[in-house]
């Protein structure tokens, strides 16, 4: 992926900068101190819907570095803004706060060597600790803005959470007209840029009919009939590879006993397409299959089955153009650290900003890590790797913040 000249030259200015060489070295110093600031807020459990500890323990964090208008919003973001030399444009950097584990789940930090192992530990508890390291860096380092930048922690980016956090945040935020651009830092690796957001509409179906004995009330209708033909239905929907469009049936339960008709089955269903028309078409069609399974079983025996059609996830697809300067940017300070940038879809915070038309991208927090979403979830924390990654991550941000140079 090439950064264009001006780009380059942008990110190369910012990097021979003495105050951004004196950010590194503070980053450097503090290393340790980041890597204790993972683990403590590692070891905050943030369950889905479930954020309210780490982001009391957040907005301390964040009013203890000096951030102005630090506040907690309705939904749960907490936030803090570091004031620019500019006419009050903001860009917001955010790490989220939740993970996907559930309430219960061990998050204590294991530590061998240069490795953390814990549940959540960097997608994207990191992220929230390197923010706090950029910080005191540019603080150190006495350096200075055009834009505002406002540090949030946010709520729901994870499944079910539907994005509800930044979603909230550009719906209601008093200063949202003044947003120009946003970066998530979410997961360490900073070479796949996410400029990218995958849509999606997730769907959770129950199917309900008067249920009673396999053998004795043969001829009734059967929900899981009907739900076997909707999932089959979707199946045979043609997909485009260009965009992207994808569907599964990803969960299903229900049933009584071996000898019952069942009185309820549920299945859930994740759509996803990197093209809002295409989602909306693929959504249509599944939905119309669901109706036509229900007919269809209605006729074919007797008594009344219904599906009770719940949307439990809608996250809008979005694009930021390649060519942008936000991700020229970006892939201009990866590969100033040597790094080979590559532009991705995903799924993440940036979706939100995305399809609204703000330049948008998810960047890393830097060092390297491995099986998210998993109970061996792992980062390494190696002093080289991980500041290589923050550097590249920093000069992003202070590029689109527009730092003042030094004379
Ligand atoms: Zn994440």
């Amino acid at each position: 992926m090439r950064a264009t000249p001006q780009t380059e030259e942008t990110i190369a200015a910012i990097r021979a900068d003495a105050r951004f060489r004196h950010a590194c070295e503070v980053m450097r110093a503090e290393h340790e101190r980041t890597v204790q600031d993972i683990i403590a807020l590692t070891e905050i459990p943030a369950p889905p819907f479930g954020e309210e500890k780490r982001a009391a323990a957040y907005l301390e964090m964040l009013r203890a570095h000096g951030l102005e208008e630090v506040e907690q919003d309705a939904v749960g973001n907490v936030m803090g803004l570091r004031r620019g030399f500019g006419n009050g444009d903001i860009l917001v950097v955010a790490a989220h706060l939740d993970t996907v584990f559930p309430a219960g789940t061990d998050v204590r930090v294991r530590r061998e060597g240069t490795k953390l192992f814990a549940p959540g530990v960097g997608d994207d508890t990191r992220s929230l600790a390197v923010n706090l390291a950029f910080l005191r860096a540019m603080d150190a380092a006495g350096i200075r803005t055009r834009h505002d930048i406002l540090f949030l922690g946010d709520v729901g980016e994870e499944g079910l959470g539907d994005l509800r956090g930044v979603r909230h945040l550009f719906a209601h935020h008093p200063k949202r007209a003044r947003f120009r651009a946003f970066l998530t830092v979410d997961s360490p690796d900073v070479e796949r840029i996410v400029t990218g957001g995958i849509g999606s509409r997730r769907y959770r179906v129950t199917f309900r009919g008067p249920g009673g004995h396999s053998f004795a009330a043969f001829g009734l209708v059967n929900p899981v009939y009907a739900m076997a033909e909707a999932a089959r239905a979707l199946a045979a929907i043609p997909v485009p590879r260009e965009p992207v469009t994808t569907h599964c049936v990803s969960v299903v339960a229900g049933g009584t006993s071996i000898n019952a008709i069942p009185e309820a089955v549920t299945m859930e269903v994740d759509l996803r397409s990197a093209g809002a028309e295409e989602l909306a078409k693929l959504e249509a069609a599944f939905l119309a299959g669901v109706e036509a399974a229900v007919a269809a079983e209605n006729a074919a025996r007797q008594g009344t089955l219904k599906a009770e059609v719940q949307r439990v996830g809608d996250r809008p697809a979005g694009h930021t153009p390649n060519g942008a300067p936000i991700a020229r940017l970006a892939a201009a300070a990866v590969a100033a650290e040597g790094y080979t940038p590559g532009f991705e879809w995903s799924s993440t915070d940036a979706n939100i900003p995305m399809s609204l038309g703000i330049p948008a991208l998810r960047i890393g927090s830097g060092g390297t890590g491995g099986r998210a979403h998993s109970l061996e979830e792992w980062i390494d924390v190696e002093i080289e790797s991980s500041l290589r990654g923050m550097r590249a991550s920093l000069a992003t941000i202070l590029a689109v913040a527009e730092m003042e140079l030094s004379a």
